[in-house]
């Protein structure tokens, strides 16, 4: 459980889902429940995400509201025997796939026996000898006692499912099949048993055994290959997860000892040889080597580590060996939140899958009535000797092509398959609907520091403007003041000094940061600001021409620059270069060939930021922008009517990020906290955007065509059923042949989801 502000969200597992109805039943019961804000339910991961409020209804009650609709729900903790609850949930599914794998046989075997001893009544002759030898009533009897077992055994949970729903005063998928089998099963009984009940009307006592068993056989086999397809949706969250270790070695009074990860603490120091994965997150106290964090960044290199650095739980060490003290641990770890991130982007459901809710949940009851409505039109119609069985085979093949399990498939395997995809190349997606709507971004914001260049600003340029002090002094000052900044310019003026050998030793009151300005304090007394014109212009400093003549140098060069004022006059300027990262143009223009404008969004002066957009292709630039303004330029790009994504480091941009229809932070390393943002990327790569926006992209056409293969069978099926066509080119559909389809329908929306997996990024 998680608990953000004055909301919990929870993540449970819901056992015992057959088909889309019974996820929107249980959906319904937990949205119902007091104190629920939102729930979504996911067929494809029979996983609920709930979110509700904590002072109004807890865990216990949630669950108890799933299985009072007739499910089963238990709680997912998040710790570090998340990996222990997933084999759990493994071992339930394989135990359910062995369970339907049975079933399935049983049912198999009995319909292949039954199917030939049925087809005896089609040829004359050996129907005759039948009829001399046992008696057709005898044989009857005897695919009776056939079929029983793969009603009762073999289709049992469709009958409790549909009475269930019934009860609830519902009717789910499995009613189509229950009510379907169910009819053709209770027609042949009492064929069988009071045939003269039928004769005495003129109409043959037919039996429909097979058509029964086939079609129990035929949905349970689809099923299982549904169960299959189902299981490796998941493949991505299962291979994060495999990525803690189990144990790890610590340090206890000088001697290495090996432990479960479980009993690991903050603090600990964690010994880790070459080759080893690292067990938890911390930071290096002693040796050196290089990791290989691709599992976490999607970064391919291997990145050099040395004292001081942060290691991370699930990466792998190469060459060197090292110690470190665990920091994070457990539920805290970055791998615990990437996993806990994915699953609950993968419970989440799409707007666009609402829309195929809704027509499910119109779509049972629809279905009932045009297969009464075949049944009645039949009778009436057909010749007297052959209305009964005519209209009967008619009305079940309407309820079991009908049947729309394939549409409540269609979404959550595909946003899985993608969130997975992603999650593998360091794409964390929230959720399903930030997916759903990367794919429509016409515009993409780009902050200009550490987003479009590499975030690591270094001073180039040091220009004593006056002899009112020496260099020494004035960067003295400087140094002293950055010293108490968080910004990166300011850590770029520390290191400056510090290379220069200068110490930044003057002690400093009411250091005070401005906010898109820069820095004002006391320093050794003296009132010291350093910033833009716009800080200049606050502290009422005079911008005489030399400090002018020396900023247009700069600005010319692209560099950022800043102004050193003392006591009240400016005695240098400073200009800060940061390199354009390798890859931005490339990823620009590829977001420009998708046609999707890039803008610059910066709070540098306009002529730096001019230039580093020309460098890489960018045309609109917003430049001179206050962190608080940034959210309403984001707002005024939306107003021009277009999808808007910002793309941030997260430092100053989280209410931009907050404002755009898609936030994208990106850099996260393996600090993945980001509250603000609907994508984490990983990586500081502008690509990953591309990759971000590819894969949604790639994700909706995959939908797209998974609700026309759980469609086409349906649409096209219905009318052939019902027995549209018969009149005029006498087509019929088996019943049989329904339910092959329909378990044809399931299978190929799974396997095209599966498709996602071999997406290229
Ligand atoms: P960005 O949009 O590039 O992240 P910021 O909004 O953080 O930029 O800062 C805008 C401008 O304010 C900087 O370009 C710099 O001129 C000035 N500034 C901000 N903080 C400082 C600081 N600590 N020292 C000097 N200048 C600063
Ligand atoms: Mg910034």
């Amino acid at each position: 459980m998680q608990t953000v502000q004055n909301h919990s969200t929870v993540t449970l597992e819901i056992t015992g889902m057959h088909c889309a109805s019974c996820a929107a039943f249980v959906e319904d019961a937990l949205s119902q429940t007091q104190g629920v804000k939102r729930a979504a339910v996911n067929l494809a991961s029979e996983k609920a995400t709930v979110e509700f409020l904590p002072t109004m209804v807890n865990v216990h009650a949630l669950t108890a509201a799933v299985e009072n609709s007739g499910y089963g729900a238990r709680e997912l903790k998040h710790d570090t025997n998340r990996a222990a609850q997933a084999e759990a949930t493994e071992e339930r599914k394989r135990n359910e796939y062995d369970a339907l794998k049975r079933r399935f046989t049983l049912a198999a075997v009995l319909a292949a026996v039954i199917m030939p001893l049925s087809m005896t009544m089609l040829v004359p002759s050996v129907e005759h000898w039948i009829h001399q030898a046992i008696g057709m009533q005898a044989l009857n009897g005897m695919l009776l006692v056939l079929t029983l077992p793969v009603l009762l055994v073999s289709g049992r949970e469709f009958y409790v499912s549909a009475y269930n729903a019934f009860l609830h005063r519902m009717a789910n998928m499995d009613t189509l099949i229950a009510v379907g089998t169910g009819a053709a099963f209770a027609y042949s009984v009492v064929a069988t048993l009071f045939p003269a009940l039928f004769e005495q009307n003129g109409i043959r006592a037919e039996v429909y055994y097979d058509t029964t068993a086939t079609i129990i056989a035929l949905i349970l086999l689809g099923k299982m290959l549904e169960a299959r397809a189902k299981g490796q949706t998941s493949a991505a969250i299962k291979k994060l997860m495999n990525l803690q270790a189990k144990t790890a070695r610590i340090l206890v009074n000088e001697q290495e000892r090996e432990v479960s990860i479980d009993a690991v603490k903050r603090g600990d120091v964690v010994v880790v040889r070459p080759g080893e994965r690292i067990p938890t997150d911390g930071e290096i106290i002693e040796g050196a080597s290089s990791v290989d964090e691709s599992m976490l960044t999607g970064e391919s290199l291997p990145v050099e580590k040395n004292v001081g650095a942060s290691v991370f739980g699930g990466t792998v060490n190469k060459t060197g060996a090292f110690r470190f003290c665990a920091t994070n641990v457990g539920a805290e770890t970055a791998l615990a939140h990437i996993v806990r991130l994915v699953e609950e982007a993968q419970g989440s459901k799409a707007p666009i899958q609402r829309l195929a809710d809704k027509i499910s949940s119109v779509f049972v009851p629809t279905v009932v009535v045009i297969s009464l409505l075949t049944f009645v039109v039949w009778f009436n119609v057909m010749p007297a000797e052959t209305r009964l069985p005519f209209a009967l085979v008619n009305f079940v093949a309407v309820l079991i092509i009908a049947c729309p399990c394939a549409l409540g498939l269609a979404t959550p395997t595909a946003i899985m398959v993608g969130t997975g995809k992603g999650a593998e190349r360091g794409i964390l997606i929230r959720n399903a609907e930030s997916l759903e709507k990367a794919h429509q971004i016409g515009v993409v914001v780009v902050d200009k520091t550490g987003t479009l260049t590499q975030g690591e600003p270094s001073v180039t340029d040091f220009v004593m403007l006056n002899d009112t002090m020496t260099r020494e002094d004035a960067l003295q000052y400087a140094a002293s003041l950055e010293h108490y900044s968080e910004h990166p310019l300011a850590s770029a003026i520390v290191d400056y000094a510090e290379a220069e050998k200068v110490d930044a030793v003057f002690t400093v009151h009411d250091f005070l940061a401005v906010e898109g300005k820069g820095a004002t304090g006391m320093v050794s007394g003296e009132n010291v600001a350093i910033g833009n014109t716009k800080l200049m212009e606050q502290q009422k400093i005079i911008m005489d021409s030399e400090a002018t003549s020396a900023a247009v140098k700069l600005l010319a060069e692209a560099k950022t620059t800043m102004y050193v004022a003392v006591k009240g006059a400016i005695v240098a300027v400073i200009g800060v270069a940061d390199t354009v990262r390798e890859t931005s143009l490339e990823a620009v223009q590829e977001l420009q060939k998708r046609g999707i404008e890039v803008v610059m969004l910066t709070g540098d002066n306009r002529q730096t930021a001019e230039a580093i957009a020309a460098q890489v292709g960018i045309k609109r630039v917003f430049a001179d922008v206050l962190p608080h303004d940034k959210a309403n330029a984001v707002k005024q790009l939306q107003s021009e009517g277009k999808i808007v994504a910002m793309v941030g480091d997260g430092i100053n941009d989280a209410p931009a990020l907050a404002q755009a229809d898609v936030g994208i932070a990106i850099g996260a390393g393996t600090d993945i906290a980001m509250e603000a943002a609907s994508i984490t990327l990983m990586r500081s790569d502008l690509l990953s955007v591309v990759s971000a926006i590819e894969l949604s992209r790639r994700t909706m056409t995959n939908i797209k065509q998974n609700l026309f293969f759980a469609f086409v069978y349906n649409v096209l099926g219905i009318p052939l059923a019902a027995g549209l066509l018969f009149p005029f080119t006498g087509w019929l559909l088996s019943p049989m042949i329904a339910a092959a389809a329909m378990a044809m329908s399931s299978v190929s929306v799974l396997t095209n989801a599966l498709r996602l997996k071999a997406v290229k990024l």
